[in-house]
């Protein structure tokens, strides 16, 4: 299955990753027990990558299987409040075991469990994202799962692919890993078409490539190939690469660096989400810029901010600057780089477009901040 040891390296590059290990792979599903032997390898695996320099994040699942059989659940299908249930007593035995085989080679593990307000709402989100910054800083290993016992069926990913594409990417990972029971995506479902082909690389995920999901999942994990390609348009848009590759052998990672297939899908090459994805990360505010109602629209609309709509210039900023923009209640809703320096914005706030250039000179420019500098907080 694998290609000659010649190949390139996968994982070559990335210097901060998510890996994203399914309950499948994890948990036996025959018996409902924790894969002991196989977590070992995985934990030698983010070792050596550990000590060759990268910052890994797990996302983690597991902990519903795990929790059926703690709690005696050997029903076919569990009702909400029981998988709620399994997933409470299961994470304690899914933490415990990335604590004690990552605990092995000397790695400190951290637990999060996000619910999707958490990577949404710009405050948790905030938030979420210094922890975890704080524990790669640390050295340590976080491991994140969904917060299953409490998310309602309203408020939940309910699978990890979009779960750990949403992390990737709140911690500007270069990678996602996708580790599954396939290795990568096939031309159509290879369990029903034996005359599937595997596609080594993803530059954009078309219609066409979407076509070649089928919605198969295994009974343990959500996801199928339709959710993982959902977390690959997340991941490849915010500019993070993203890997399927097969995670069921024994040393999942190292086989990846020595080479073994798998599909990658290429980041998007745009600039401009790379330039918000690095406005959004900007803690140093130098400014705040108050706008009316109308200009708020406007933006939510996709538009740039014109001086028209803008009330009030504070702080002290040079043009390329990151300023908050407030709404009327003193709420931030977005963020962008400021077109213009804090003396000539409070010399056009309040001013129509083409009167601008009359104030500042023919070549200025009549955007305070342009929609490709600009970042919405709120939707
Ligand atoms: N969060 C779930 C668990 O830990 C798994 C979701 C999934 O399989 O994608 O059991």
């Amino acid at each position: 299955m694998d290609a000659a040891a010649t190949t390139p390296n996968a994982l070559a590059g990335f210097k901060r990753l998510t890996i994203k290990i399914g309950s499948a792979l994890l948990v036996d599903g025959a018996t409902g027990k924790l894969r002991k032997d196989w977590l070992a390898g995985l934990a030698e695996d983010i070792a050596a990558l550990k000590s060759g320099g990268c910052e890994l994040v797990i996302v983690s699942s597991g902990a519903i299987s795990l929790g059926r059989r703690l709690l005696g659940l050997t029903g076919k299908a569990l009702t909400l409040e029981q998988s709620q249930a399994a997933a409470s007593a299961g994470q304690i035995a899914l933490s415990q075991a990335w604590t004690e085989h990552l605990g092995h080679h000397g790695i400190v593990t951290g637990q999060i469990l996000l619910t999707p307000n958490i990577t949404e709402e710009r405050r948790y989100f905030l938030n979420a994202r210094t922890t975890v910054n704080t524990l790669l800083g640390l050295g340590a290993v976080p491991i994140i799962n969904e917060n299953d016992s409490v998310a309602t069926a309203e408020i939940r990913y309910g699978d990890n692919d979009r779960l750990s594409a949403r992390v990737a990417t709140m911690i500007e990972a270069d990678a996602l890993v996708l580790l599954s029971d396939v290795d990568g995506l096939y031309t159509a479902p290879p369990a029903r078409d034996p005359a599937a082909r595997h596609i080594p690389e993803v530059a954009e995920i078309t219609a066409e490539i979407e076509a070649m999901a089928g919605g198969a999942a295994s009974h343990l994990s959500r996801g199928g190939m339709t959710t993982k390609l959902e977390a690959g348009k997340i991941a490849t848009k915010a500019g993070t690469a993203m890997l399927i590759a097969l995670g069921t052998r024994d040393h999942p990672l190292e086989a990846l660096t020595a080479g073994s297939r798998h599909t990658l899908f290429l980041p998007a090459p745009t600039t401009t989400a790379a330039r918000k994805r690095w406005i959004m990360g900007t803690l140093d505010i130098a400014g705040h810029i108050t706008i009316d109602d109308g200009a708020v629209r406007a933006l939510k609309q996709g538009r740039s901010l014109l001086p028209i709509g803008v009330l009030k210039v504070t702080g002290n900023f040079a043009r390329g600057d990151t300023v908050a923009i407030l709404d009327l209640e003193g709420r931030e809703i977005a963020r962008g780089l400021a077109g213009l320096d804090r003396e000539m914005a409070d010399r056009v706030k309040g001013q129509k477009s083409d009167l601008i250039r009359d104030l500042l000179g023919p070549d200025t420019r009549t955007e305070l901040v342009h929609r490709d500098n600009l970042v919405l907080l709120t939707a």
